[in-house]
């Protein structure tokens, strides 16, 4: 049986401290569970939460995971036997330096980026791999939806349904409508550098880069969603896929967003207030997407109002026994049936999950393996299986 220290306490932290909760109830995996974030009283309400739902007690605890000391301390008393990093991608170093000094396994979400460029790549994780090879421990990274699933079901498919692959399209809808005039479904620093980012996609060998939010297609979703408008996006995913794909001519991602989403995000852009450059204000220096993400609602704030659906999935065109085939695998997830099960919405549930069943595989040493790796590096069929079993069913069909 594992101790697991969850580190980070908002949207998605919530859902992986119920998800391993459940675990532990059903007598699998996990014996204990601790949630540590910067702010305590945030832990101590979810720990109260996961006690009225499932009956299991979590420990609770403070920590700045910017600060590599100050998380030694906590793992050394703690003693956890994997850390699931679930705070801002800012800190993924600092917990990867902290697991690597006290022995501990890793997973995370989201690619590590510097707080003063808004710009993800892995190289900076994945030169961690021989440390984490030479000490014998697992470093998994991505294992949210997208990144995360999304790499999963890619590798999935390789296995059961393509003998190659040309074609990937990573298409993203959340079609929940939260009632706010404008608010984000995870962090909103982290979401707005996202989205206002330039775009770039994989073709033939190469990065091509795109205008923010330059590109755009139309998606006919299942499960009673209907026609969405996409908008091509760099997400971090990409960047392991087409190294670990062979053969893929063209991959991209797509997220959906509402015409009013976009008005306001073009807004804010208009007046500098998405900008990550300080500006002095009032004799001191401020961030204008802090200030901003300051006023907006913390997503673990959404859940109570949020309906509608999510449907993430993948695209696939290639090659099944000499003929071109194509498929596409995607789950829906309901924001309601999320927030009864956990008190949560649909995109931190859809997050939580795979965060926990990352962390749940490496434990039970299905994925335990010295070294930094991504999510489609792993034998996809046990991922798939606690995929249903924890909340996220999926399904894969052909395409004509
Ligand atoms: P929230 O803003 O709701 O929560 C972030 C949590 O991290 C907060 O509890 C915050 O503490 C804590 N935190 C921030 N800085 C520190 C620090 N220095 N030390 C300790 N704790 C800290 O974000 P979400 O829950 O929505 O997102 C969490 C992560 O999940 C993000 O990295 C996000 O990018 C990722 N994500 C990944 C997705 C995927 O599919 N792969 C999709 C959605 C999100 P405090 O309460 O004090 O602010």
């Amino acid at each position: 049986m594992a101790h697991v220290l969850i580190i980070g306490a908002g949207g998605v932290g919530g859902v992986v401290a119920h998800k391993c909760a459940q675990a532990v109830k059903s007598g699998r995996v996990f014996d204990n569970i601790t949630l540590a974030s910067r702010t305590l009283s945030r832990c101590e309400a979810v720990a109260q939460s996961v006690t009225a739902r499932t009956g299991v007690s979590l420990a609770t605890a403070r920590v700045d995971a910017d600060n590599v000391a100050e998380l030694c301390g906590l793992i050394r008393t703690v003693k956890p036997h994997i850390v699931c990093n679930v705070a801002l991608p800012y800190q993924d170093l600092h917990i990867m330096d902290a697991c690597l000094e006290c022995g501990v396994h890793y997973v995370d979400t989201a690619n590590y980026e510097p707080p003063d460029t808004a710009k993800f790549e892995y190289s900076r994780q994945w030169a961690y791999a021989d440390r984490f090879r030479e000490v014998g421990l697992t470093a998994l990274l991505g294992s949210g939806f997208d990144p995360g699933v999304t790499n999963v079901f890619a590798a999935w498919v390789m296995r059961h349904k393509l003998d190659e692959v040309r074609v990937l399209d990573i298409i993203d809808c959340n079609a929940g409508d939260h009632g706010l005039t404008f608010a984000t479904n995870f962090n909103p620093e982290i979401n707005i550098r996202e989205v206002t980012a330039r775009g770039r996609y994989w073709e033939h060998g190469e990065w091509v880069e795109t205008d923010p939010l330059a590109f755009s297609m139309e998606f006919d979703f299942p499960e009673g969603i209907g026609r969405k408008k996409c908008f091509l996006l760099y997400h971090e995913e990409l960047e392991s896929l087409v190294t670990n794909l062979n053969g893929l001519q063209r991959a991209r991602f797509w997220m959906t967003f509402s015409e009013n989403y976009l008005n306001h995000l073009n807004v804010l852009g208009n007046v500098g207030m998405t900008g990550i450059t300080p500006v002095p204000f009032q004799g001191r220096e401020i961030i204008p997407v802090q200030f901003l993400a300051a006023l907006l609602p913390v997503p673990a704030s959404l859940g109570s109002r949020t309906k509608g659906k999510t449907c993430i999935g993948n695209l696939m065109r290639g090659v099944k026994d000499g003929q071109k085939k194509t498929v596409y695998i995607y789950n829906a997830c309901d924001h309601e049936a999320c927030f009864a099960e956990v008190g949560s919405q649909a995109v931190s549930y859809t997050t939580g999950v795979p965060a926990m069943i990352g962390t749940k595989l490496i434990a039970e040493g299905l994925w335990a393996k010295p070294g930094v790796w991504n999510m489609e590096q792993f034998d996809p069929d046990p991922f798939m299986a606690d995929l249903a079993e924890y909340g996220l069913p999926w399904q894969c069909v052909d395409v004509e």
